[in-house]
């Protein structure tokens, strides 16, 4: 057997093209981003996200503060944005430096505006199984098992990797559709036992080619979340050796990556519709 592909870069162009529909018939929408620091990767991330918004019709501004911003500075700033109301979505990018509490930023942040989905309702809600702004990268999963018709209701789901960006919200995001969810980590026993089990198998780890050909059951759908960049350039967490005993599985690069930005737009635009009815939006939840 040889995997079918699945294609995210032309699937986020797809998402991209709704929200860019989206936004021109709301109207006027604003994403805040704030980005504290030097780190060059925030600096690329947060140049893409930028262009993304940009070119689906969102207002962007690019807030771009020094290292030595202090916590309280941060916060104040955070403040401000929750209160501006041509403002829908907040984005502080991560990792914050060292002396700045990440959490208390990310808790500072108006839920109604974390389209980043981090804050500690948007994560409560979505345990709950009332999710209403999700982290981008597992809702981008969900567009692309989606998309390609996975079935999920019933079938066994193994996510590697516990983070609460991407293992945590995948697990209950696919516990939501019924899949009957494993979550693996760093202290699992027997990894290549679980994987073998998916029917669905996301690897979300951040380790080269963790998840070896023979751990994938045939016919098996392979989600590769892993960005390893190395030498010879960025490689996933699945041995690309897993397409010829996989139905479905996705490139690195070119399948998870792009999905993501994507999300991030739609999260603005849901953000964006919540804010403008409130009631319905909740009467939904
Ligand atoms: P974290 O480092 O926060 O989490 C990694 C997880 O993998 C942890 O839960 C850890 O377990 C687990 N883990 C580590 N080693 C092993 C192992 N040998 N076997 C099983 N599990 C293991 O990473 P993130 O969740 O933030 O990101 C994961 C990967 O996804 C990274 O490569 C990152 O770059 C990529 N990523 C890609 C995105 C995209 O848009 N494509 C977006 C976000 C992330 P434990 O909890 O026990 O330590």
């Amino acid at each position: 057997m040889t995997a079918t592909l699945i294609d995210g870069k032309a699937l986020a162009a797809k998402v991209r093209e709704e929200v860019a529909a989206d936004v021109a018939t709301i109207g006027r929408l604003g994403l805040a981003t704030v980005l504290v620091g030097d780190d060059p990767a925030s600096h690329v991330y947060i140049n893409n996200k930028h262009k993304a918004a940009t070119a689906a019709g969102i207002e962007a501004r690019d807030i771009r503060l020094p290292e030595s911003t202090t916590q309280e500075e941060l916060l104040d700033l955070v403040a401000e944005l929750n209160a501006d109301d041509t403002v829908d979505g907040i984005l502080v990018q991560l990792p914050l430096p060292s002396h700045i509490d990440e959490p208390a930023v990310i808790a500072a942040v108006d839920p109604a505006k974390d389209v980043d989905g981090f804050h500690p309702v948007n994560a409560g809600l979505l345990y709950l199984g009332t999710p209403r702004l999700v982290p981008g990268t597992p809702l981008g999963v969900m567009r692309m098992l989606d998309e390609y018709e996975i079935p999920l209701e019933g079938a066994r789901a193994v996510v590697v990797g516990r983070s609460s960006i991407v293992g945590k919200p995948m697990a209950h995001l696919l516990l939501q559709r019924n899949a009957t969810v494993t979550i693996c980590h760093s202290r699992t026993r027997d990894l290549a036992a679980h994987a073998l089990e998916a029917d669905v198998l996301v690897a979300a780890v951040g380790r080269l080619h963790v998840i070896r050909a023979e751990m994938v059951k045939p016919g098996a759908t392979v989600i590769d979340v892993g960005m390893n960049r190395t030498e010879d350039g960025l490689f996933g967490d699945v041995d690309p050796a897993a397409t010829e005993r996989a139905a479905y599985m996705t490139p690195v690069p070119g399948g998870v990556g792009p999905m993501t930005i994507a999300m991030l737009l739609q999260n603005t635009v849901a953000a964006a519709r919540a804010r403008r009815a409130p009631t319905i939006a909740s009467s939904q939840n």
